[in-house]
């Protein structure tokens, strides 16, 4: 009986083993075919239907990343720039949102006008995201907001849940847009979607919002939820061995909030 027992346990573990190790391949098989075809719009969007935006980001885009990824940028420069790509990034979740043709009146003449839909619902993912969800808020000021601490262990680099404090309209069918400026592994944004999902969230309605997303968080994101949408200004190359995105920004948190070790900071 023991022995049938030990032998059930051995044989789920290897099962599990070879299927997540079937998982890693198959995902760095991805990951090359991503770096091989960088630049090509059609293959990338293929690869990752689940990019709702360009993959290249716009001159104006590359000029305010250079700010952003310089290390020489004060904390205010950086919230400064961060804002300004924040409202870009606006732009393309609007996008991705249902419109409607209205009646309006200009003083001149009644004429056809466009307005959403529904309503949108915020979800930021504490620290970073709130400084993305500020910009948010500016062109979406009557928006609820739920929140999430997810702590990345900075040994492992695996997600650990802290809290939550979800809006009670967050399940009504709205568009829920998350707020999170830097896709790396994924797997904060993997926890968080999971959650959303088991209170309801259809994941065809979430929208993800990200400055600088790494190849490997989106190939997770596009299997695990390929019904979500994410917009992005820029997809870098990959991770290093720190899990840090490459170029990247550094940690966007400590950068924005001004809690790193070296900041730039001038007297102003
Ligand atoms: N979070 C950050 O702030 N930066 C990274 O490079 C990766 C995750």
């Amino acid at each position: 009986m023991k022995n049938a027992f030990l032998s059930i346990l051995i044989t789920a573990s290897l099962t599990l083993y070879s299927e997540e190790h079937k998982d890693m391949e198959q995902n760095s098989e991805q990951l090359v075919k991503i770096q091989m075809v960088r630049g090509d719009e059609m293959c990338l969007s293929q690869m990752l239907p689940i990019v709702q935006c360009s993959f290249s980001p716009s001159k104006y885009e590359e000029i305010l990343l250079s700010q952003l990824r310089n290390t020489q940028s004060s904390t205010k420069q950086f919230r400064k720039v961060s804002e300004k790509i924040g409202d870009l990034l606006v732009n393309k979740v609007i996008e991705c949102l249902p419109t409607k043709t209205v009646e309006i009146e200009t003083p001149i003449t009644k004429c056809l006008g466009t307005a959403l839909v529904s309503k949108v619902e915020f979800v930021s993912i504490m620290r970073s995201g709130d400084a993305l969800l500020e910009t948010f808020l500016k062109h979406f000021p009557e928006a609820n907001v739920s929140k999430f601490l997810i702590q990345r262990d900075e040994r492992t680099a695996k997600p650990q849940f802290k809290y939550m404090k979800i809006s009670p309209e967050l399940t009504f069918g709205n568009h829920v847009v998350i707020t999170e400026p830097m896709i790396a592994t994924g797997g904060t944004l993997d926890m968080v979607i999971s959650m959303l999902k088991a209170k309801g969230v259809k994941e065809e309605n979430i929208i993800v919002a990200s400055i600088c997303v790494a190849p490997e968080g989106l190939i997770l994101l596009n299997d695990k939820f390929p019904k979500i949408k994410v917009v992005m200004t820029a997809l870098d190359e990959k991770l290093n061995e720190r899990k840090f995105i490459v170029p990247g920004i550094g940690d966007f948190g400590d950068r924005y909030f001004g809690t790193g070790e070296q900041q730039a900071d001038v007297v102003n």
